[in-house]
């Protein structure tokens, strides 16, 4: 493995290849290979991304004939054949059977991007100024979505704006089953000098905070205040969308109507950039044309492989594969954490992100190393790294998944001995 030309040129900003250090060459589904030949079963996915597995057959046919057949590679946001198929293919699949008419808004191809748009339209549309967030939170990296972000060691140093977020906590740290109630109770006093925010902004399940999952009740109490004071409700499910749990939206099933539902990361399904909003049309028609703009809207390859990614969400033995393989990943971490009884260790998660709470950063650098050696990738999260998140590709073969989840026990074990 030879990783000189990296050190030497790369910046010292470097993250996930400290984490695997090695040099990947080639992937497919749930694996990648590097360039000595070494396999990797990878629980990690592009940190969210490859939802329907790296170099999915189908999205790759439809790319090259859309190559081959010169299409649009790059279009700002004219109309274009490719963008209108994938329009009215999402409008069919997802937003018509849940009686959605949200607007579909495209801008940067990135989760931040699609937090920053949805930020300046909650402003835009209510004229205040303050956004809700959540303890544990995790927005994104560019000023505006990092002030929503919850983690101190991102943007501390950073000297990001915090006096426009007001951070409440999320339903599971402590204080979350009151926060809410308690927020409403100074909105609803003159004399607490508290003001109507402009927008609530959560993740029903909190993907880089830890894995946490929130309740309908929590969630509706969070859209009834927000009804009530004229704020939007903002649901990002950039992480936890697009099929991760089970459903389309992370909060299917929960009869939940937000105000924008911000998308990304599995949107392109190829690991091709898109992001997208999806605004309902009275906060909508808040925007007046070009308000807000970005060179990368209108990425060909990525309404291509994304057209062909929505195939998936009609059919019904890929969404129990889903259920099915979420159930297998929790049974095993459960499992896992019984055979450690003297460790005080929490399983959480839905669908297929699932996660093992070990509660020590340090614990669970080196789970990851010692998956890393027997040829798994995975990526911690939550407070100081210590929670194992499972986010494997939702299309990984049975035979993947059990091997894979079989390298994490012993690597737990080893770590743990
Ligand atoms: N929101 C959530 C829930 C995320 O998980 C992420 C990325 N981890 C983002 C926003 C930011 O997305 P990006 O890194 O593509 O800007």
């Amino acid at each position: 493995m030879d990783t000189t030309t990296f050190e030497q040129h790369e910046s010292e900003i470097r993250g996930y290849c400290r984490a695997y250090p090695t040099v990947f060459a080639s992937a497919s589904n749930a694996r990648q290979v590097d360039e000595e030949g070494t396999s990797y079963i990878d629980f990690f996915a592009g940190a969210g991304v490859l939802n329907f597995g790296h170099n999915n057959p189908r999205m790759k046919e439809a790319m090259i004939d859309f190559l081959q057949a010169d299409g649009v590679a790059h279009s700002l946001d004219t109309y274009t054949t490719t963008k209108r198929d994938f329009i009215a293919r999402f409008h069919e699949v997802v937003l018509a059977p849940r009686g959605m008419d949200h607007k579909m808004q495209f801008m940067g191809p990135t989760g931040s991007n699609a937090v920053e748009a949805a930020l300046k339209l909650a402003r835009l549309a209510t004229g205040r100024r303050e956004i809700v967030a959540f303890s544990h939170g995790f927005h994104g990296m560019t000023l505006g979505s990092l002030a929503a972000t919850a983690n101190h060691a991102f943007r501390q140093w950073a000297g990001v704006p915090l006096t426009d977020v007001v951070r409440l906590p999320f339903e599971t740290a402590p204080g979350g089953r009151t926060g809410i109630a308690d927020f409403a109770a100074a909105l609803r006093d003159p004399s607490s000098g508290v003001t109507p925010p402009a927008a609530f902004l959560v993740e029903p399940v909190q993907a880089e905070g830890g894995v946490n999952v929130a309740s309908r009740e929590w969630l509706h109490e969070i859209q009834d205040l927000a009804r009530e004071v004229g704020a939007l409700f903002i649901i990002d499910d950039i992480q936890a969308g697009v099929g991760r749990t089970g459903g389309y939206f992370s909060f299917d099933g929960m009869d939940l109507d937000p105000d924008i539902i911000t998308l990304a990361k599995g949107l392109g399904g190829f690991g091709t950039p898109i992001a997208m909003n999806l605004n309902k049309p009275e906060v909508d028609a808040h925007w007046s044309p070009g308000a807000h703009t970005g060179t990368f809207r209108g990425q060909g390859l990525s309404f291509v492989a994304g057209t062909v990614a929505l195939d998936h969400f009609t059919d019904e033995a890929f969404l129990a594969s889903v259920l099915s393989h979420g159930e297998q990943m929790r049974e095993a971490l459960e499992a896992i954490a019984a055979a450690h009884p003297d460790r005080d260790w929490e399983v959480r998660g839905k669908g297929m992100m699932q996660a093992l709470d070990t509660g020590d950063g340090a614990f669970a650098k080196q789970v990851q190393q010692e998956c890393f050696e027997r040829g798994l990738l995975i990526g911690p999260c939550g407070s100081g790294g210590r929670v194992i998140k499972l986010i494997p590709p939702l299309t990984i073969p049975a035979e993947d998944l059990t091997e894979g989840l079989d390298l994490l026990a012993q690597a737990i074990d080893a770590a743990a001995k």
